[in-house]
């Protein structure tokens, strides 16, 4: 049997052993510790913003980001459609619901467009959580312009995008409350994490203190607020450290991968994911759509890959499309289930881990070639 070929898998070097070595010599494994405030104090740095509130997932940053935006039961926020449920499920966990706003086929984020329309359906609403598929900026100063006009908060799941940059500052960095996540399957990993990013140093404070359980400064324990236990550990955190001395080398192995698919498919009815020329993906994953008029389903293309083990994945099942939320709004600008649901239908992950060698991915490229 070949070595399987993943979509993403973490990938170790060696650095995260030192740091989590220095947590057990100096028998700091709890939560908090150096590691975990260093870990902050070093990706706030290489982000370029104020603050950083590391915590035990990217889905607990969003539910704190949720929070911190001020978002109460029965509010309307406006969310990315075409996602990972995480992106959208802490609006719900806030007992608000979601309004799905539609994709654009520039980048599959967010359409401007159907933003706007949402605003006018719903004129109240404050609040918009918005995702940046793949590593892949979405159109952000029309967003962030459409936000300012509707006085709501932008906040921005770049949980796939770290490192990713639009005209040339850090995805995560734009909206008032950001997420990130270190989940085994991302560009780095601390093993599981998030971190919360934000420019207020009041607002880090409240997630720290949410996220260890709401306790408040007194001898007995005292809570006044409802609390969480979301803080990272000292011993995550150190792995995450570790990482991040990798993480520009990871994303230029991503973009060497989605480049030579885009070489290895000319000719073909296919597209790679597409962006702007002015954004720089971090090229999480490398995925493609095949053409409306040719008869090759992104199934039969997964199945052939599988055979071969080697693993592909249709892309994130648009979330108005999703049983659980089945009683949401939708808004889009095209009919139907909307771009979300076109790109769903056509479109198809590969593999993009970044151990993958150039054999492999030739072995790739031919597979999928023999389709066509
Ligand atoms: C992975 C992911 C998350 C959640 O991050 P976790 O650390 O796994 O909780 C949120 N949004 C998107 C788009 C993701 O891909």
């Amino acid at each position: 049997m070949k070595n399987r070929l993943f979509l993403s898998s973490p990938t170790i070097h060696g650095e995260e052993q030192v740091f989590v070595k220095e947590a057990f010599d100096t028998n700091w494994v709890a939560p908090l510790g150096k590691n975990v405030n260093e870990f902050e104090k070093e990706l706030a740095a290489y982000l370029g913003i104020g603050h950083a509130a590391a915590l035990t997932s990217g889905t607990a940053a969003l539910h704190l980001a949720v929070k911190l935006a001020g978002v109460k039961p029965g509010d309307k926020v406006f969310c990315s459609d075409l996602t990972f449920s995480a992106t959208v499920n802490p609006v719900s966990y806030e007992g608000a619901k979601q309004v799905f706003i539609d994709s654009e086929r520039d980048t599959w984020n967010m359409d401007p467009a159907a933003l706007e329309k949402a605003f006018e359906k719903y004129p109240d609403c404050k609040c918009v959580v918005l995702v940046h598929l793949y590593g892949t900026p979405a159109k952000l100063d029309e967003i962030r312009a459409i936000c300012a006009a509707h006085d709501a908060v932008l906040i921005e799941d770049a949980a796939e995008s770290l490192s990713a940059t639009y005209k040339g500052q850090q995805t995560g960095t734009f909206g008032r409350y950001n997420a990130v996540s270190f989940n085994g399957n991302k560009i780095i990993t601390s093993s599981g994490g998030g971190m919360l990013l934000c420019h207020e140093e009041s607002a880090a404070a409240k997630a720290r203190f949410w996220a260890t359980q709401s306790r408040e400064p007194f001898p007995w324990y005292q809570h006044e607020e409802l609390g969480y236990n979301y803080r990272m550990s000292n011993i995550v955190a150190g792995i995450g450290r570790g990482q991040l001395l990798h993480l520009e080398e990871h994303r230029s192995l991503k973009e060497r991968i989605y480049h030579t698919y885009e070489k290895g498919f000319a000719g073909l009815p296919v597209k790679m994911n597409p962006y702007l020329d002015c954004s720089r993906p971090n090229f999480w994953l490398s995925c493609i759509t095949i053409d409306p008029a040719c008869a090759v389903t992104p199934e039969q293309i997964r199945l052939a890959l599988e055979a071969e083990n080697m693993e592909a994945r249709p892309l994130w099942k648009p979330m108005h499309m999703q049983p659980v939320f089945a009683d949401r709004d939708f808004v889009a600008v095209e009919g139907g289930d909307g771009v979300g649901g076109d790109l769903f239908a056509r479109g198809l992950c590969l593999p993009s881990d970044i151990k993958m060698t150039e054999e492999e991915q030739a072995e790739v490229i031919r597979v999928v070639r023999g389709l066509f």
